[in-house]
């Protein structure tokens, strides 16, 4: 029974969170802001009606459709929504998987696509960014010929580099693959670019969103729209009741009170500038250009593991990325938090810097 468990399975490392008890949080792309407190009781009292004794809406149908509006998915699109992105990836490799099939994705980029690639046996092909993380374009449409992969990642903004890849560039993959291309837009709120109102143009392109980088990501609430053709077959592995009633009428308050969520997505797009403008004063490191809620960061001289754990003990939390080495090696990625938490973050890394 030793080879019970498939080995590439074995081989893998479940995925890790950080323990963040007191520290300030900055590791996780979360939004920093709670809700306001007349919000939070107009929605204790939405929720207190939640029948919670009854399976929730399988199609969670009024959310879909408010979620339609509010993300402008063109009428002759489908939507089907998942617990959190995570699980509409899953949904879609399942869909897709055999032997032989491949996932596509540039690196560095979001750990996911291929842990999922290897939980349904499927192969995964990670394609190099250029050093300053654009797309390699020839590198890409090689692949993609060569192996014409079943699904291709495009994460946009891209998860660590921070930037948004070349729209031209997305789109001559999304022209040359037999595949379908999925557009990654987690960050959308802070990016102000869509490729959503492209969904009728191509056959091949799919848009993912999720709400948790706006600031729900304790709901785990995803949604992917594309052509019927293909949804309808997704939602076909759906387990049958992935978004459960609390998350349904939560979602919905949220969208009935969006403008609170769209306020806290734009201070966070200043706080984002504010620490630019800081990081980029400082000696030894080089900062990337960001389109999303977070920052990456490579350091010169100093030693990024040892600048990490050194912020840690100054109690701020952010994500070291230079153990995975290659294109990381010696990154740390910052999410933009408050104004209070970025000072402090910025005050601490000018010890680190001089310590
Ligand atoms: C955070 C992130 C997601 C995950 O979103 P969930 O909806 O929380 O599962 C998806 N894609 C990218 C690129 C991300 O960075």
């Amino acid at each position: 029974m030793s080879d019970l468990i498939r080995p590439e399975i074995k081989a893998l490392s479940a995925y890790h969170v950080a323990d963040a008890g007191g520290m300030i949080k900055l590791d996780a792309m979360e939004n920093p802001y709670g809700l306001p407190d007349d919000l939070i009781a107009r929605w204790l009292q939405k929720i207190s009606h939640a029948a919670l004794n009854r399976y929730p809406d399988p199609h969670a149908a009024e959310l879909r459709d408010s979620l339609r509006g509010y993300m402008q998915i063109p009428a002759d699109q489908a939507i089907m929504l998942g617990n959190g992105s995570d699980e509409l990836i899953q949904m879609m490799a399942m869909a897709v998987a055999q032997p032989g099939r491949s996932i596509l994705a540039p690196e560095p980029g979001f750990v996911m696509y291929k842990m999922i690639a290897t939980f349904v046996g499927m192969d995964y092909i990670g394609v190099p960014l250029r050093d300053d993380f654009s797309l390699d374009l020839p590198a890409m449409l090689a692949a993609v010929k060569a192996q014409q992969p079943a699904l291709i990642f495009l994460a946009y903004p891209n998860n660590p580099t921070a930037n948004l890849f070349d729209e031209q560039a997305m789109l001559d993959i999304i022209q040359a693959s037999q595949g379908l291309v999925i557009v990654d837009e987690a960050y959308q709120p802070f990016a102000g670019e869509s490729f959503m109102p492209r969904l009728g143009q191509f056959e091949n392109l799919l848009v993912m969103r999720t709400v948790s980088k706006m600031g729900l990501a304790g709901l785990r609430l995803g949604l992917l729209a594309g052509n019927p053709k293909w949804i309808n077959e997704f939602d076909k592995v759906r387990l049958p009741y992935n978004i459960n009633v609390l998350t349904q009428i939560t979602a919905q308050f949220a969208l009935d009170n969006a403008s609170v969520f769209e306020a806290q997505a734009t201070s966070i797009r200043e706080q984002r500038s504010w620490l630019l403008n800081e990081l980029n004063k400082l000696a030894d490191l080089q900062v990337y250009p960001s389109r999303a809620n977070f920052i990456l960061v490579r350091f010169g001289k100093k030693n990024a593991s040892k600048v990490f754990e050194l912020l840690k003990q100054q109690g701020i939390l952010i994500k070291n990325l230079s153990p995975a080495g290659g294109a990381l090696d010696q990154c740390l990625r910052i999410t933009v938090g408050t104004s209070d938490e970025n000072r402090a973050f910025v005050s601490a890394l000018r010890k680190c810097l001089h310590a």
